[in-house]
């Protein structure tokens, strides 16, 4: 019965309702049973692209990759990404196999798949949960028609430090914020029916703490206390498992001497144990093997043996299981139970997809040609982009553009650059497929309007490879005359400078970030020749714009706004939208101050921001050129004074705090209103403030609004010095206001 059940499987689509009175469990168990250890190891082993034969050189030849997925020793695959690929491999495996249990395909689908999104730390700074949901969505749809039935987002690794080439990928530097936009994005991804054709799991990454690599270096190890480590970076994982996220994947770093893949306190005690997570843990690439590097193992079976019994279900693209874990099983050192428990995770998955039901559920030529770039999606790809931008400074009004401008010289290495707005991770995007700020703005400019363009200068060589080279900034002057000479004839200058796409992302940690090449000497020339300046910052990082903030009348942060960035940046210049992005990560005013973030624990010598005090820096001020949460608008909101309907939080109990915000500006615009604790004394330190909620709304020119908090328990539970998670009491202080540094203040007791 259980073959045929089997068999029926695999004969997909048309067989969906094969046993629907098996609960999935039992479903797992059955396949299981008819498991040999070499297949179960299958199933804990991933390969990359070899399908196509365009695979990466590895220990394993294509020829003998093909033969394995006859033989049920592959699970998955990462990197085939067509319908076409996948239903081939997918054939492969079914008419092959002896069990037929389904490949799963993964893929980093980060900010879209073939339409793109803005960069996740940009669309982080709409605050905008439920459109980063949407996004999210798409990017499954996109992507499920291809085949892909996993991605490996969301990058929920809270993130401080400005030099890590990732943070273009994760939502910045704050825990609580973090953890909402994973769980939007988990929903987004996975949807209500995990069965649907449009869903596809999620991965929750990196498990843990690739975020606080110290000093920014990609990889480098992470140095961190146990309280740091839950009250910091493991809440948004916990959201994660709670959300439902199918699937986890551990990091790269070593955490305190252990290396993450090889930790079974946070993998097995915490995760599955305490979080009761039913998913399963994908390594990072290769990161199973690593731990050689690290020091950690003397060779692949140590290595092996470490990660499996430290709760690594998977192993990407390491050959190691693949190799090792049949000789540890036997040698008596792996107990078969824990092979079973990592196979049962990895079934139950792909059952929950479906994909026992039908194993081609993704592989869909048609969708997959009719499903990307559409109307729909390019329009939502707009709304992302423009509520993502950041407006950092508008000395004089001088945005939005004036109608009464008529010629505009738009100048910059990246102005008219289609391809750099896709950013890196940009899973399947077609090359030179976004529209540039220039194209953008020839669309939105009124009639009448006289544009000039000059490129000034080059940013880089271009080289996009993982492993860049230091060399590649440009020196060239010799486009400066060019640029020079519009600026003077143009009314206004918007000026596109910042970073190129593969200045950021995996592997791009950097010491400096200030302008490449020579921006800077391009910038200081453009604005000598007119004062009247709009400079459009494209960054996958926050950079260093001290001396921008004090030569610049205007400055828009875009980030890297995915297909539509230069409408949206166009809407954002000539006012058709007011800009209402906040910034997710503080932006120092120079790279000395990192690791900078808002939310530090006092020192015991003064943390005044202003003041020379013994904690500040000589040279410069200790605080955010533009802090977390900082964001302006073409309207300004005023804060009425904040009201608690009680000064107690009871115990089960809770405080409304309500404050009214009024549109006391001319035009329309949104607000995100939020509210930051502090916990006076604790039995640990306590950070100075910490974001507990917010809210993002709309009012009309005059319009007033009443906003409401509930201060609960669960906003000021911490994880203590009992090593538990508590709510200690106390005074505390409560803030609310229009980012991490403005804000009103008072306090209750609980
Ligand atoms: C990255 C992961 C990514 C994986 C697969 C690794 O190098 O750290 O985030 O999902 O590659 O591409």
């Amino acid at each position: 019965m259980l073959l045929s059940f089997l068999a029926g499987a695999n004969l997909s689509a048309q067989n969906k309702s094969s046993h629907p009175d098996l609960k999935i469990e039992n479903k797992v168990d059955s396949v299981l049973r008819l498991m040999t250890l070499d297949e179960k190891i299958g199933q804990m082993t991933q390969y990359s692209s070899s399908w196509d034969l365009t695979g990466p050189p590895t220990d394993v030849s294509n020829e003998q990759r093909l033969q394995n997925i006859k033989e049920g020793k592959v699970g998955s695959m990462l990197n085939v990404a067509t319908a076409k690929l996948t239903r081939e491999a997918q054939d492969w495996n079914m008419k092959n196999s002896r069990l037929k249990i389904p490949l799963l395909f993964g893929l980093d689908v980060i900010h879209g798949y073939k339409t793109m999104f803005p960069i996740p730390l940009g669309e982080s700074a709409s605050w905008d949960l439920k459109l980063m949901e949407k996004t999210a969505a798409i990017a499954a749809k996109e992507a499920a028609a291809s085949g892909i039935g996993w991605t490996f987002s969301p990058m929920i690794d809270v993130s401080r430090d400005a030099r890590w080439g990732r943070v273009m990928e994760g939502s910045g530097e704050d825990t609580y914020l973090t953890s909402l936009i994973g769980v939007a994005k988990i929903k987004g991804y996975q949807g209500d029916d995990l069965t649907a054709q449009t869903s596809i799991a999620a991965c929750a990454k990196h498990f843990a703490g690739y975020g606080f690599a110290e000093s920014g270096r990609d990889y480098n190890a992470v140095n961190i206390g146990i309280h740091e480590l839950n009250n910091i970076i493991l809440p948004p994982f916990k959201a994660a498992v709670d959300a439902g996220a199918l699937t986890f994947m551990n990091s790269f770093n070593d955490l305190d001497g252990i290396p993450a893949t090889g930790n079974k306190y946070i993998q097995r005690d915490l995760l599955k144990g305490e979080w009761g997570f039913q998913g399963f843990m994908v390594s990072d690439w290769g990161s199973i093997a690593e731990m050689i590097n690290h020091g950690y193992a003397k060779d692949k079976n140590q290595a092996g043996d470490i990660a499996v019994h430290a709760g690594s279900d998977m192993d990407m693209e390491g050959n190691v299981y693949e190799f090792e874990l049949k000789k540890l099983v036997e040698s008596g050192k792996v107990d078969i139970k824990l092979i079973d428990d990592a196979v049962k995770r990895i079934l139950r998955v792909k059952f929950q997809l479906g994909l026992f039901d039908n194993p081609y559920k993704y592989s869909d030529e048609k969708a997959e040609k009719n499903n990307i770039y559409t109307k729909e999606n390019l329009d939502v790809s707009l709304e992302a982009g423009k509520k993502s931008i950041v407006l950092l400074k508008n000395e004089n009004n001088l945005l939005p553009i004036k109608s009464s401008v008529k010629s505009i010289a738009v100048i910059g290495p990246l102005a008219d650059d289609k391809d750099s707005p896709l950013g890196n991770w940009r899973g399947k995007a077609d090359p030179n497929s976004a529209v540039s700020v220039l194209e953008g703005i020839k669309t939105y400019a009124p009639k009448g309007v006289k544009i000039t363009y000059a490129k000034g200068a080059d940013l880089s060589t271009g080289e996009r490879s993982f492993l860049r080279p230091m060399t590649i900034n440009q020196t060239d002057k010799s486009g400066f005359a060019d640029a020079v000479k519009l600026a003077k004839e143009a009314e206004l200058v918007i000026l596109v400078v910042g970073e190129d796409a593969f200045q950021s992302g995996e592997g791009r940690s950097q010491t400096d970030i200030g302008f490449a090449g020579v921006q800077d000497e391009l910038i200081a020339a453009v604005k000598n020749a007119n004062s009247n300046v709009v400079m459009v910052v494209m960054s996958g990082r926050p950079m260093d714009l001290t001396w921008s903030d004090e030569n610049i009348p205007a400055i828009l942060e875009t980030w890297l706004l995915g297909s539509q960035h230069g409408n949206a940046v166009a809407e954002v210049l000539f006012g058709k939208y007011n800009p209402a992005g906040k910034l997710t990560m503080s932006f120092p005013r120079n790279v000395g101050q990192l690791p900078l973030y808002y939310n530090q624990k006092p020192t015991g010598r003064g943390d005044e921001i202003q003041d020379v005090t013994y904690s500040a820096y000589r040279d410069v001020k200790r605080d955010a050129l533009y802090p977390f949460g900082f964001g302006l608008s073409y309207t300004t909101f005023e804060y009425g004074k904040i009201k608690l309907d009680k000064t107690t939080l009871p115990k089960g109990g809770a405080i409304t705090a309500s404050v009214e915000v009024t549109n006391s500006g001319k035009v329309k615009g949104e607000e995100v209103v939020q509210l930051y604790l502090r916990d006076l004394v604790g039995s640990l330190s306590r950070p100075l403030k910490e974001l507990k909620g917010f809210e993002k709304i709309e009012l009309n020119p005059g319009e007033t609004k009443t906003i409401q908090f509930t201060i609960d328990e669960k906003m000021i539970t911490f994880f203590t010095a009992n090593q538990k998670w508590e709510a200690e009491s106390g005074d505390f202080k409560l803030f609310i206001g229009t980012n991490s540094r403005d804000v009103q203040e008072t306090s209750f007791y609980y």
